[in-house]
């Protein structure tokens, strides 16, 4: 099973609105250019909605089939450990295996040792096609990352061959995620990880480090956006070496993770992929759900009653809502207002509040971030929600298309 050049995550946390989102590829693909969708939800979304992987596969199959879908879908496992896989054997057919607990811990002295001892060839200022200047790589440069990082491939390799022993080899997507840590990890670190997962013979299609700057949930990256680009470009090129050099699937590419609303990267990413023929995955899931909300605000009536009450119970539950998602939200608590002043606005009020348009006044990102978090609130009103979804179904399905077409899928994978 072979990933496609192009592909992108989407999420549906209700699983209402895979219609919608493979519209927009639809969309994408009538213009020329083919970005397979994977539909992705992590054991922790799971979790708090209370559904199975098999209602992902359910939704996937059953909106290719009603849209016509010809080329491929795939259902994502998404960051996965050893104590969750098997929960996700049966529906999915890619692996997001997620290692980053096991980064910044040692591995086994003597496989440490071993390990530099098999990189030495690399141990010189190293020239990357691509790269201007030649990596900073040396003896205590390879055994540094080695400690940081050979654990944590050790452990990709491990869940990796539980899925392959269950599955079979080949009947999968595999993808490394290191992403949810606190520390970026730098090209040259890129390089030495895929040079252990070579070695580990994990068939990595796609790689999802940590970049540099700040990747919060349903707003705009935050951090230098040339340095970025600097870097997202040199580990594009390093991947290119890593192919060559260590044998790893031709078709490996960066995926993007908290992926969604990065506009200002989006123009730079697209810049560099085509620059250097690559592959690119991102993921997005939460703008989505943030879409229904907007979509039932401007509905009016119970939906705006549903949006008003999702903010007010979610502005009181900030602490318990929060947690699981604190290094990926930056919430100035004091910019939210009050649910209060929230139950006078209008629907279109509220929803200029919440569309993700920089330009408008009233958008509010502090706002927009909790409720990305707040969709446990959703849940819990059950039917409640679900209902109005299917009375709003069309203004809700018109926003969660425009937003993975207009804001996503078109910026970063048509030409400009
Ligand atoms: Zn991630």
């Amino acid at each position: 099973m072979r990933l496609e050049k192009f592909s992108m995550g989407i999420g549906d946390r209700f699983a209402r609105q895979g219609r919608a989102q493979l519209q927009a590829l639809m969309r994408v693909r009538e213009a020329g250019v083919t970005v397979v969708p994977v539909w992705n939800k992590s054991h922790r979304e799971h979790g708090i909605i209370g559904s199975e992987p098999a209602d992902v596969r359910r939704e996937a199959d059953a909106a290719a089939q009603a849209l016509g879908w010809t080329a491929s879908h795939y259902v994502d496992a998404d960051h996965i450990g050893m104590k969750n896989v098997d929960l996700f054997l049966a529906a999915s057919d890619f692996f997001t295996l997620d290692v980053a607990d096991f980064t910044g811990k040692p591995a086994d002295p003597a496989d440490m040792d071993a390990f530099v001892r098999r990189m030495e060839r690399f141990a010189r200022p190293l020239t990357v096609p691509g790269i201007e200047q030649p990596l900073d790589v040396s003896r205590e440069r390879i055994r540094d990352i080695a400690g940081k990082f050979l654990l944590a491939v050790r452990e990709a390799g491990r869940i990796y061959r539980h899925i392959e022993e269950k599955l079979g080899a080949g009947t999968f997507v595999t993808e490394v995620s290191m992403d949810e840590t606190d520390r970026p990890q730098t090209p040259v670190e890129l390089l030495f990880i895929l040079a252990a997962l070579a070695e580990e013979v994990v068939p990595a299609q796609t790689i999802a480090p940590k970049f540099t700057g700040r990747f919060n949930k349903g707003v705009d990256y935050v951090g230098d956006v040339g340095q970025f680009a600097r870097e997202f470009e040199d580990d594009v090129c390093v991947i290119a070496y890593a192919v060559r050099e260590f044998g790893l699937p031709e078709n490996l590419k960066l995926s993007v993770h908290s992926g969604s609303d990065k506009f200002s990267l989006y123009g730079p990413i697209r810049d560099i992929v085509a620059r250097h023929d690559a592959g690119l995955h991102l993921k997005t899931a939460g703008t989505t759900w943030l879409e229904e909300i907007i979509g039932l605000a401007e509905a009016g009536d119970e939906g705006l009653a549903i949006a008003r009450d999702v903010y007010r119970l979610a502005f009181g539950r900030f602490d318990e809502l929060c947690a699981p998602y604190a290094t990926v939200i930056d919430i100035q608590r004091e910019k939210l207002p009050t649910p209060e002043t929230v139950a006078d606005w209008p629907g279109d009020r509220l929803a200029r509040a919440l569309r993700h348009d920089p330009d408008c006044p009233e958008f509010n990102p502090d706002m927009r971030q909790l409720l990305h978090v707040g969709y446990k609130i959703a849940a819990e009103m059950g039917a409640r929600y679900l209902d109005a979804l299917d009375a709003c179904e069309e203004t809700v399905a018109s926003h969660v298309m425009a937003n993975i077409y207009e804001r996503h899928a078109q910026r970063l994978f048509l030409p400009a």
